[in-house]
């Protein structure tokens, strides 16, 4: 791994100064200990002060084949030379369309038509604008309601937190979105602690659904939105059979369920889309990260036969959506989808992922019983070991857990008492047993 001169004599560890204000970041807990990388190399991290740590998170649930992919970075630098930005509102260039059918060509069956935008909260506010403005063009503007779900992250839009369901992230941030409701998360520790992979019998929990359409009236609801496997909210697979009840329910009322694959797209369960791997096919599919293995930044909208045809058979104002970024379908990031899919493919990073899932979960479990472990969760190559809070310090278990496993070589995420992980699908045996030793290390030099 090389740095450049330039960035390895920047004085970052020392002095960070405060110009920049990160995301989700206590800015004088960051100031007081940054975390800093100058570089990354399949697996790895190269920090500032010159350690590899390996990456267990895939930078944020993106770099799925692993860091610098040669091909990837190829096709950004020949493209940035070639053709730096064209628009995309009534002009495009090559490079977009052929994105847009190898996207279809690996979603699920009926689904021939993408949406284009830059990030994974663009994709949920774009998703929730069409499933609102199919209603409409099919003469049934009254289908405005959008339901969520208890947990659900949909990133930062004020669509996507109206029907996210943690209540931290909204709480300086209302009002929201009018007529939104949420059904509750679909676990209980009890009987559900320590499942491995799906657990079973939650599909009770589904009909909750119907309550709320009895509450709401099922005429007046335009989509229900749910990530198959709640991510950031905790890594909550989904119960068996809850989804497809969640379809048989839609179906009935004529509600689009669209599904937030921005974490399980690309490869993570196994499949390019958890609605495979999962065999539920919902009627839009949110995706981004994974999609350019994260060098670029890019998301898209992947929309079923009929909900397109609907607005191509609509009058003619209703052919032209008025929706759409600046940089939708930007040339950068279509040159980087394109050698992503050509890497997934040659890695057969699905294949890879379902051969080595039951390493993972074997790993994962083996930390049941050690000090602090209250649950784990996990389902293809995502997982999560929930800790017990300490009393008045919720957090702070999470937090110096994933300290101690950085200073150890590993970079896992906490959140709040959550020890989130979700690598690079290229993980070798090795590497996963390396992550769970630090974490029960970390656990037993902890109280
Ligand atoms: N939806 C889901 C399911 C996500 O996990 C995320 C990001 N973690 C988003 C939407 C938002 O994506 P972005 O941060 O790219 O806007």
């Amino acid at each position: 791994m090389t740095v450049s001169p330039q960035i390895a004599a920047y004085p970052l560890a020392n002095d960070v100064g405060d110009a920049y204000w990160l995301p989700f970041t206590a800015m004088r807990q960051f100031r007081s200990n940054p975390m800093m990388f100058v570089g990354a190399e399949g697996m790895h991290y190269l920090t500032v002060d010159g350690r590899r740590v390996l990456d267990a998170m895939a930078g944020l649930w993106c770099v799925n084949a692993g860091h610098g992919q040669p091909r990837i970075v190829e096709a950004i630098r020949e493209a940035a030379g070639r053709l730096d930005f064209v628009s995309s509102f009534k002009m495009s260039h090559p490079g977009a369309f052929e994105l847009a059918r190898r996207l279809t060509g690996i979603a699920p069956d009926g689904f021939d038509h993408v949406f284009f935008t830059n990030s994974g909260s663009e994709a949920v506010d774009s998703a929730l604008k069409i499933a609102r403005a199919y209603h409409r063009v099919r003469g049934d503007a009254g289908r405005t309601k959008l339901i969520g779900r208890a947990k659900g992250y949909h990133g930062m839009g004020f669509g996507g937190l109206s029907v996210g369901g943690i209540g931290r992230h909204k709480r300086d941030f209302g009002p929201l979105l009018p007529d939104v409701s949420h059904l509750s998360l679909p676990y209980d520790r009890a009987s559900m602690g320590f499942s491995r992979g799906q657990p079973e019998a939650g599909a009770p929990y589904a009909d909750e659904l119907e309550s709320l359409l009895q509450i709401n009236d099922p005429m007046t609801v335009a989509a229900v939105i749910v990530e198959p496997v709640i991510g950031s909210g905790g890594v909550y697979p989904p119960p068996v059979n809850y989804l497809e009840r969640l379809r048989a329910i839609c179906s009935r009322h004529g509600i689009l369920l669209i599904f937030d694959e921005v974490i399980t797209g690309f490869g993570r369960l196994g499949r390019p889309f958890a609605a495979q791997a999962l065999g539920v096919t919902p009627d839009i599919i949110t995706c981004a990260k994974g999609m350019t293995n994260g060098a670029v930044p890019m998301g898209g909208v992947l929309i079923r036969d009929f909900v397109f045809d609907a607005f191509m058979a609509g009058p003619p104002e209703a052919i032209e959506l008025f929706h759409g970024y600046t940089y939708s379908g930007h040339p950068l990031a279509c040159a980087a989808g394109l050698a992503t899919l050509d890497v997934y493919e040659e890695l057969g990073l699905c294949g890879r992922t379902t051969a080595i899932a039951p390493v993972w979960e074997a790993a994962l479990h083996s930390l049941k019983g050690e000090p602090h472990v209250a649950d784990i969760r996990n389902i293809g190559l995502l997982g999560v070991v929930e800790l017990s809070s300490r009393t008045a310090e919720a957090g702070a278990r999470g937090s110096l857990c994933a300290q101690m496993c950085y200073e150890d070589g590993v970079l896992v995420r906490a959140s709040g008492d959550l020890i989130v992980l979700s690598p690079p699908l290229v993980i070798e045996e090795e590497q996963i047993g390396q992550t769970v030793e630090s974490i029960r290390s970390a656990l037993h030099r902890m109280n």
